[in-house]
């Protein structure tokens, strides 16, 4: 068979055209407590002011403004105090002339009061306390609805449920919260030199270690999983083996048999399932011959078997597809700026990913290729927190250029606070 002739696109447009396609997931509610990194599926619209009532930020004594303005060091002015509220307590007494109410953190503002002195901020006594200083009207004071007003919208359909979102949640009284399913995944690595992790090893064969990480991806992702046998490079039990996974998964993912070479059968399968191919080479290294299709609603990844490659396809194109069948709004890449600590001189002619370590030096945020980085190596992913994106067309990027990186670890730290 002649070698098939891709023409490759640019990273910005195979991303694209993933995002165009409309597969959305069902919407569905979970508890609270299981809501995390959910895609918020409605707005969520305030039902009452936050704060609900006027109250007191510090421990204190609420009183009435007007009562202080001759209060100074040489003139120092007595409150009377006539009841003591704790939070969640609400006074029945109303504070009038040189009255004040003793109040802690978080409790209602009794009436008549306009102003909260701190503890700190007097001199007490048996039947009260003196202050040596003016407050003004609303002096701390938290006032109602000063954060949120009813009918505000304090979350947006499409954002990630986050630790903060589930507080709103929380505040607004949602023990359920509608969000969108989560896909469920197929992970079929195909290629006959595989062996199972706890296989020994055979001359000429290698470990599968794509299926496990991008298995390990697709939990990070909160993905139902299925891990398929390793799949032969046989054309008609590919085809068999993607039909059964297409009946049962929302994605198929499949590494490996993705190139030209004689037994690399997933153009074959896709043209089979008359699966439609958004694209099958993006102009980008690793990852070049990268395909990525849809069929009966679904996408299909075929992910090169080169492990820097395939994570590489993961993190650009299976996460992206995953966020927009979810309903995410903010579905592209994250990139920051960094500035490289090292030559990397090879001439690009297609945009460059390398697997990265970035840190803040206290200074700048600083990014350094994580170690051997060819498409093949498997190591340098275990080492980094991102991935450097250097635009095709150059010449190559000397040592304190700023350039473009993607974040893929969120929850990496530094070894030490160097600020
Ligand atoms: P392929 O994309 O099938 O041409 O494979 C490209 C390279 O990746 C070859 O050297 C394969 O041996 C290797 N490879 C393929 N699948 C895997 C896998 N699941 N785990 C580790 N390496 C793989
Ligand atoms: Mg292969």
């Amino acid at each position: 068979m002649p070698v098939e002739k891709r023409t490759p696109i640019p990273v910005s447009e195979a991303i694209k055209r993933i995002v165009n396609e409309i597969i959305l997931m069902d919407i569905t509610n979970v508890k609270l407590s299981e809501s995390l990194n959910y895609i918020l599926a409605e707005d969520i619209v305030a039902t009452y002011d936050i704060p609900r009532f006027d109250k007191s930020p510090y421990d204190g004594f609420a009183l009435r403004s007007i009562d202080t303005t001759k209060a100074s060091g040489d003139n120092r002015i007595f409150f009377k105090v006539i009841d003591h509220i704790g939070a969640g307590a609400v006074s029945n007494e109303s504070v009038g002339e040189h009255e004040a109410v003793r109040i802690m953190t978080g409790a209602a503002i009794p009436k008549g009061a306009d102003a909260v002195v701190m503890l700190e901020q007097t001199t007490e006594y048996e039947s009260g306390f003196t202050i040596r200083k003016q407050f003004d009207a609303l002096e701390n004071i938290s006032i109602k609805g000063e954060e949120t007003k009813t009918g505000d919208i304090v979350l947006q359909k499409g954002q990630r449920i986050n630790a903060g979102a589930i507080a709103v949640l929380a505040t607004y009284g949602y023990t359920e919260v509608p969000v969108y399913n989560k896909p469920s995944v197929a992970i079929i690595a195909t290629g006959s030199e595989l062996l199972d992790v706890g296989d020994e090893l055979e001359p000429g064969k290698i470990r599968n270690s794509n299926g496990p990480m991008i298995s390990a991806l697709a939990q990070n992702l909160g993905l139902t999983i299925e891990t398929y046998k390793i799949q032969q490079d046989d054309l008609d039990t590919s085809i068999e083996t993607v039909t059964n996974a297409l009946q049962q998964h929302d994605i198929i993912i499949t590494t490996g048999g993705v190139s030209v070479g004689d037994f690399d059968y997933l153009p074959q399968i896709y043209q089979h399932l008359e699966a439609k191919v958004l694209f099958n080479k993006v102009a980008m290294r690793p990852g070049s011959v990268t395909t990525v299709a849809v069929a009966q609603g679904k996408y299909l990844f075929g992910l090169s078997g080169n492990p820097s490659a395939c994570y590489t396809g993961f993190e650009l194109f299976v996460r992206t597809a995953v966020l927009k069948m979810t309903g995410a709004q903010a579905v592209y890449p994250q990139v920051v700026r960094a500035t490289l600590m090292e030559d990397f001189t090879k001439p690009n002619p297609f945009t460059r990913f390398i697997r990265a370590t970035t840190t803040f030096d206290g200074h700048q945020m600083t990014v350094t290729p994580s170690g051997f980085n060819k498409s093949g190596a498997v190591v340098a992913i275990a080492h980094s927190n991102a991935m450097i994106m250097l635009p095709g067309g150059t010449r190559g990027y000397k040592k304190g250029y700023t350039v473009d990186v993607i974040l893929t670890e969120s929850d990496s730290r530094e070894y030490d606070l160097t600020l």
